[in-house]
């Protein structure tokens, strides 16, 4: 296994499907540089479910949006012990990070490394997503 970084392995950030069988990767650095910041301020290891995702894999998804994982910029992430409502917080504050869902159900955070003037910010609701208005942060005291 290739490290990366001090708490990362080039095997966290593989696609995950059972097609490309972990083969294909793509990664943006500055995404690792962004997790070292959240693993260090946690002091804790972040679990990272999904990353790049291969370009069969993201077909067999039927998404109908942009996604940032086939360009190895986005990850799905969890903190052991750490409420992903902090999680979702303290990413907010991380420059850079220019994408960021909350998906209560999965109990895990999306931040993504797009470009500054496509900033997002949304909720996943079901299997539906919304952006993040106030009545939405509200709602989940984010
Ligand atoms: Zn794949």
């Amino acid at each position: 296994m290739k490290k990366l970084s001090d708490h990362f392995f080039e095997e966290d950030f593989r696609c995950k499907c059972n097609v490309c069988k972990r083969e294909d990767f793509r990664l943006h650095l500055g995404l690792v540089g962004i997790l070292e910041m959240i693993a260090e301020h946690f002091k804790k290891q972040v679990k990272i479910f999904s990353a790049y995702w291969c370009d069969q894999y993201y077909e067999s998804l039927k998404k109908n949006h942009r996604s940032y994982h086939p360009m190895g910029k986005a990850v799905h992430i969890a903190i052991d012990g750490v409420d992903i409502k902090e999680l979702f917080k303290y990413a907010e504050t991380i420059p850079g990070i220019n994408g960021i869902g909350f998906y209560p159900k999965n109990n895990f955070i999306h931040i993504d490394t797009r470009p500054e003037d496509k900033k997002e910010a949304w909720i996943k609701e079901g299997e539906s997503y919304f952006p993040l208005s106030a009545d939405k942060r509200r709602q989940y005291g984010l």
